[in-house]
C-alpha cells in the first residue's frame, strides 16, 4: 500500500502526521511512504531525514493524495482534498466531527473509510493509539511554562541577599491527563500547587504529583470515566469552596472539559475582579468557549487584574515530540490493519469500529450520524 503524509495547512499548526523513524517501522509493514514536501519541516523534521528514511517526496497535494491508499494528517484535511482521495481509501487524522459536518459528508460520499483519532476508545487496550492523551499530556507540560512567561514573578522560593521570595501558588482546575501534568510540571519547578477536579479519584492523582486537593465534596463521576455537568447546587457549592483559592493565586491553569458540551465555566468575573493584580490564567478551554469568563481564544488579554492566556494549539508549541507522540499512535493504530502490505480493518474489533467515522458510504458513528443526517 502507499501512504501519504500530509503538509497541515492551519496556520497555527506545526506538527506532522509521521516523523522518519517512526515512517521506517511502518515501511516494515509492508507499505511505501511518500512525505508532501516540506510537510515535517515545521516540526524540525527535513526533507533529508525523510529521504534517509527511504520516505519519497511529492511537492503535488493533488497527485499526492490521488495516488494514496492510506492519507495521514493531523488536522483535518480540507474538502477539497478529501476529493481528491481515492473511493476506498484510509483516512487517519483527527476529525472533529462534530463542528465539520462538510467535511464528514465528503468522507461519506467519496466513500473514505476514516479513522477519526480523537474516537480512539479510552480502553487500556488503546492507550498505545489514544492521541488525544498524548497531545494532552504534552499540552499540559507547557502549559505553567508558557503561563510563567506572563507573570512578573518566579515560580520557586528563591533566598537572596536581601531576602527571600516567596513560592508561587499554582491552582490547576480540572485533572485529567493535561491538568495533572500541568500540575506535575508547576510542582518540578517548585510552585506551591493545589488542584481541583469533580471526580474524587482525582484527589489521589493530585497528591502523587506533590499537589494538595482542593475538596468541594462533588463526585460528579459521568460516563466512561469522564465528568458529567453539575447541578446548578453543585455549582453553588464550588463556587464557595473555590473563590478563596482562586483569588490566592498568582498563576491558574484551567483544562476541564465535559464530552459534547461547551468547556465547563470554572471563574467568573466577579472571581477574576477578586485575583491578585498580575495573576495570570491559562484557559485551556479556550478552543472550545473558555472555562473562565473573558477568555478569548487564540489571544492574551488584560482582564482587571489578570492576564488571561487563551492558547487554542498547545501542542503545535511543542511539535517535534508531540508529531513523535502522534506518529506512534499512529504506527500503533497501523499495525492493527495493515497485514504484509494488505489494508484489512477488523470490523469486530471494538477498537476499529469506535474509531470508524466513515466506511463504504456510511457515516458509521451513531453520534456523529444523528448530528450530521
Ligand atoms: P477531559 O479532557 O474530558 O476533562 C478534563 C478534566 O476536567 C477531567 O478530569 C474532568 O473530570 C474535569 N472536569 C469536568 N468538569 C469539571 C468541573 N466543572 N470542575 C472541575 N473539573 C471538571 O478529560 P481527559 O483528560 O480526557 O480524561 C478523562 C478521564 O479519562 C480520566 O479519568 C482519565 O484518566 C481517563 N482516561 C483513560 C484513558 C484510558 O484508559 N485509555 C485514556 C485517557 C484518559
Amino acid at each position: 500500500v502507499k501512504i501519504a503524509i500530509l503538509k497541515e495547512t492551519q496556520p497555527d499548526e506545526r506538527r506532522v502526521a509521521m516523523i522518519p523513524a517512526v515512517a521506517q517501522r511502518i515501511a516494515k509493514l509492508g507499505a511505501d511512504l511518500v512525505l508532501e514536501q516540506g510537510a515535517g519541516s515545521a516540526a524540525t523534521y527535513t526533507d533529508d531525514a525523510y529521504t534517509k528514511a527511504q520516505v519519497t517526496q511529492e511537492p503535488d497535494t493533488g497527485k499526492l493524495v490521488a495516488d494514496a491508499d492510506i492519507v495521514l494528517a493531523v488536522q483535518p484535511p480540507s474538502v477539497e482534498t478529501v476529493k481528491k482521495m481515492k473511493p476506498g481509501a484510509l483516512l487517519v487524522s483527527f476529525i472533529y466531527a462534530q463542528s465539520q459536518p462538510e467535511l464528514v459528508k465528503a468522507l461519506r460520499d467519496g466513500k473514505i473509510t476514516t479513522f477519526a483519532m480523537e474516537l480512539i476508545p479510552r480502553i487500556s487496550r488503546a492507550q498505545a493509539m489514544d492521541a488525544l492523551s498524548s497531545q494532552a499530556a504534552l499540552a499540559g507540560y507547557y502549559a505553567p511554562l508558557l503561563g510563567s512567561v506572563h507573570m512578573q514573578k518566579i515560580l520557586p522560593m528563591m533566598t537572596t541577599a536581601v531576602g527571600s521570595l516567596r513560592a508561587a501558588r499554582v491552582l490547576v482546575m480540572g485533572l485529567g491527563v493535561a491538568g495533572l501534568q500541568a500540575l506535575a510540571t508547576a510542582h518540578r519547578l517548585g510552585a506551591v500547587c493545589e488542584g481541583y477536579d469533580v471526580r474524587p479519584e482525582t484527589k489521589e492523582e493530585a497528591e502523587s504529583v506533590g499537589a494538595k486537593f482542593v475538596d468541594t465534596g462533588i463526585d460528579a463521576r459521568g460516563a466512561g470515566g469522564y465528568a458529567r455537568e453539575l447541578t446548578a447546587d453543585e455549582k453553588a457549592k464550588v463556587r464557595a469552596t473555590l473563590s478563596q483559592h482562586i483569588a490566592q493565586a498568582d498563576l491558574i491553569i484551567t483544562t476541564a472539559a465535559v464530552p459534547g458540551r461547551k468547556a465547563p465555566r470554572l471563574i467568573d468575573a466577579e472571581q477574576l475582579a477578586g485575583m491578585k493584580e498580575g495573576s495570570v490564567v491559562v484557559d485551556m478551554g479556550a478552543p472550545n468557549g473558555g472555562n473562565c469568563e473573558g477568555t478569548k481564544a487564540g489571544e492574551i488579554v488584560k482582564v482587571g487584574p489578570v492576564v488571561m492566556v487563551g492558547p487554542t494549539n498547545l501542542p503545535s508549541s511543542l511539535a517535534a515530540q508531540a508529531s513523535e507522540l502522534y506518529a506512534k499512535n499512529i504506527y500503533n493504530l497501523l499495525e492493527q490493519v495493515l497485514h504484509d502490505g494488505v489494508l484489512k480493518p477488523d470490523f469486530t474489533d471494538e477498537v476499529i469500529t469506535g474509531t470508524t467515522l466513515t466506511h463504504d458510504g456510511k457515516i458509521t458513528n451513531a453520534a456523529i450520524l444523528k448530528v450530521i443526517e
